[in-house]
Formats: structure tokens, C-alpha cells, sequence
């Protein structure tokens, strides 16, 4: 179901323009309009999700198998060194277009740091606590 002001809705409907690489019943794969790197792109679902809570299960599966078909492909025709799949929920976590979606990121050597985090040092109670939390 295509969502008003949703702009990837637009994209899947033609009425905004896109470099399409890709194309089912189900999926558009266009390329990122403001790419992190050469060759991003983006697995779209054709209905509208607002994000990866609200997508089924089934096509949460079928969107992964196509990454991985897409990735294979682009690191072919690419020949870059590497790959991150990202996928963004929630503004706090960077969504900014709420139509789910999946970044293809081609990574090169001496890229840059894209997407990098600083990471944490919790003690091991810390952690114990939090797979308390996560598993009762
Ligand atoms: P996110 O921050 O995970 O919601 O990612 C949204 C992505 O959509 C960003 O990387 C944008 O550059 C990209 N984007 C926004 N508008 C367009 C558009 N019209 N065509 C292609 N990509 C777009
Ligand atoms: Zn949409």
C-alpha cells in the first residue's frame, strides 16, 4: 500500500526518478542519491513498512536473500574489498526516510572510516546484567 509524502513510495510508483539496478514484484533496488560510497544503493520493498519492526518476517527473509545476491553482483562489477549492510530504525538509530530499507555499501581499501563506532568496555557485571534482562 503506497503511504502519501513517503518518498521511496514515489520512487516505487515512478513518480520521482531513480537509477534502478533492480527490479521484482517485490523489491527496487535503486542507488543511494547521496552515496557513503561508489556503488551505494538501496533495497526498497515495494509496499510500505515504516521499518524492519513492521515488516513480516517473510520479507525481512527474502530482503536479506537479495542483499545477498546484490552484493555478489556489485563486488563483481565493482571489485571492491568489501561490504556493510546497514539498515537504520528509528531516528535515534539514523532512519531518516521511513519506508524501510536496506544500504548496499560497496567498501575499498582507504575508504574512510564510514561507519565507525566507538566501542564500549562494560566490566562483565555489566554484561551479565544485561543478559539477565535479555534472556528471563
Ligand atoms: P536512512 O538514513 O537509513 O533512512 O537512509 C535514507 C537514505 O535515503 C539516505 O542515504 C539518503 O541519501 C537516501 N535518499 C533520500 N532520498 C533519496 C532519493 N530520492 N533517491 C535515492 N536515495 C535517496
Ligand atoms: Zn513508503
Amino acid at each position: 500500500m503506497k503511504q502519501d509524502n513517503c518518498i521511496f513510495c514515489k520512487i516505487i510508483a515512478g513518480e520521482i526518478p531513480s537509477h534502478t539496478l533492480y527490479e521484482d514484484e517485490q523489491f527496487k533496488v535503486i542507488l543511494d542519491v547521496n552515496p557513503a560510497t561508489k556503488g551505494h544503493a538501496l533495497i526498497l520493498p515495494k509496499e510500505h513498512f515504516a521499518n524492519l519492526y513492521e515488516l513480516p518476517e517473510e520479507t525481512a527473509a527474502d530482503a536479506m536473500r537479495l542483499a545477498k545476491r546484490m552484493m555478489k553482483k556489485m563486488t563483481e562489477k565493482l571489485d571492491c574489498d568489501g561490504f556493510n549492510i546497514v539498515q537504520n530504525n528509528g531516528e535515534v538509530a539514523g532512519q531518516t526516510v521511513f519506508h524501510f530499507h536496506m544500504h548496499l555499501i560497496p567498501r575499498y581499501k582507504n575508504d574512510g572510516e564510514i561507519l565507525k563506532y566507538i566501542a564500549g568496555e562494560p566490566d562483565q557485571e555489566e554484561l551479565a546484567r544485561i543478559k539477565k534482562m535479555l534472556t528471563e
